[in-house]
């Protein structure tokens, strides 16, 4: 049996490593030049961030890891940040909540690191022996009742049982083979953006902690990497959705307003930082006869929501195995699709819904919410913490795997 996994980011290097430990031969195609690992000098150089920006890594994803025999090696990239200052406009800060116990409550089993150290390890997990293709994308799929045959951009053709589409929001399987983005699109009324910067003494003042500046409409996290670098992620109200033309132009015009480091720091973005619309995915049915979807192709829940990345990890599992279970009859492929399915599907739905409920207290729109938001963190820096934390960090269980049942 063989796949084509379009997309090399979390949910396409976890399913093939799924899929290929199920015996399944597997050829992932990733349009993004070969990378390696968050912190590469090229990278801090341009102001790029391979890495992405830090994620919160717990719940089903975390269990996954686990099960790849992966949790160590997730580890060794915790950033290990120890609490979140929020601050005004000018710098003072307004609230502070340490990590601990949400660590505590989480059992340990919670990791602060890159999106793309998450992505390194699953490379490298994956094993220099897999296929995979970096500077491709796909041009055309056809489809028959035995498999299916896809051309890449550079003229290839390939056949195979099973195509996955793992390539993000901006899917291209998706909009092959689905139909255009805009009939699956969810906009949550946001910006967002993040890019590196190399510079010694904010690097110093940072310490262990993400810095949150925060203004009616707009806001700012800026964490300390590395003795002379820092990240930053920017999230901001953005109504009307469209992307704009110039991205560092655009966040200098909509932060020009904030203190602290930030001027220092916008004065050092690169011209083209990450910068991308906060929005869900919501497809009807993941798949089609030989091409089903995974990861933020087809579930993604926003930053709003959290544990995208989780879920991918999760869902890739659930794909994997369900395909595993399936064996090498292509007849079974299809119902091993639709249980892969209903096993992930109500817990997207779920946390779909936590995000959009949460979209109005992510960035506030007016100085009342804000003050409002404010008083909300103040009394989660409180002992009361765990019992504010407590859903947030609840895991959402899949539904139950037959294999292990
Ligand atoms: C600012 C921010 C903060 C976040 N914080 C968290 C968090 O705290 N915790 C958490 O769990 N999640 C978080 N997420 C969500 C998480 O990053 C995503 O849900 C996750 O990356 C989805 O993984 P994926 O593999 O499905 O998609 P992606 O990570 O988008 O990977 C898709 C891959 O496909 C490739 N690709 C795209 N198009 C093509 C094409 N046409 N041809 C070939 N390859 C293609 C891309 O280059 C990429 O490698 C956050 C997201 C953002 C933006």
């Amino acid at each position: 049996m063989r796949a084509i996994i379009v997309g090399g980011g979390i949910a396409g290097l976890a399913t093939a490593w799924w899929l290929r430990r199920a015996g399944w031969e597997t050829t992932v195609v990733e349009h993004r030049a070969e990378r390696h690992g968050g912190l590469d000098p090229d990278a801090t150089a341009t102001g790029t961030i391979p890495g992405g920006y830090v994620i919160d890594f717990f719940g089903p994803g975390y269990d996954s890891i686990e099960a790849m025999g992966l949790r160590d090696r997730v580890h060794d990239h915790d950033l290990r940040l120890e609490g979140i200052q929020y601050r005004a406009t000018n710098g003072r800060r307004t609230v502070r909540m340490g990590t601990d116990a949400t660590r505590r409550l989480g059992g340990g089993r919670l990791v602060s690191l890159l999106r793309g150290d998450l992505e390194l390890t699953l490379r490298e997990a994956l094993g220099s022996d897999a296929d995979v293709r970096h500077g491709l994308s796909l041009t055309r799929v056809e489809q028959d009742p035995d498999g299916v045959t896809v051309e890449l951009t550079d003229g290839t053709v390939e056949r195979a049982d099973l195509l996955v589409g793992a390539d993000g929001t901006h899917s291209r399987v998706r909009e092959l083979v689905f139909g255009p983005k805009e009939r699956f699109r969810r906009y949550l009324g946001a910006h967002t953006a993040a890019f590196l910067f190399e510079d010694p003494e904010v690097a110093d003042a940072l310490g262990r902690e993400l810095h949150m500046l925060e203004a009616p409409r707009v806001q700012a996290g800026v964490y300390r990497l590395t003795e002379t670098t820092g990240a930053t992620f920017l999230c901001h109200l953005a109504p009307d959705g469209s992307l704009p033309a110039d991205p560092r132009a655009r966040l200098r015009e909509v932060y020009a307003g904030m203190g602290w480091y930030l001027p220092r720091l916008l004065a050092a973005c690169p011209p083209r930082p990450f910068y991308d619309e906060v929005e869900q995915i919501v497809v009807p049915a993941w798949s089609r006869s030989r091409v089903v979807l995974v990861g933020d192709a087809c579930q993604a829940v926003s930053l709003m929501a959290g544990q995208g990345a989780s879920m991918a990890v999760a869902a890739a599992e659930v794909l994997g195995r369900e395909l595993g279970a399936a064996g090498t009859s292509g007849a079974r492929i299809g119902s091993a699709l639709s249980r892969y399915e209903e096993r992930v599907k109500p817990v997207i739905e779920t946390k779909q819904a936590a995000g959009r409920r949460m979209a109005r207290w992510f960035v506030p729109a007016s100085t009342t919410r804000m003050l409002v938001r404010r008083q909300l963190l103040r009394l989660a820096a409180t002992p009361l913490a765990d019992r504010v934390a407590r859903p947030f960090l609840a895991s959402p269980k899949l539904a139950p795997d037959r294999q292990r049942a």
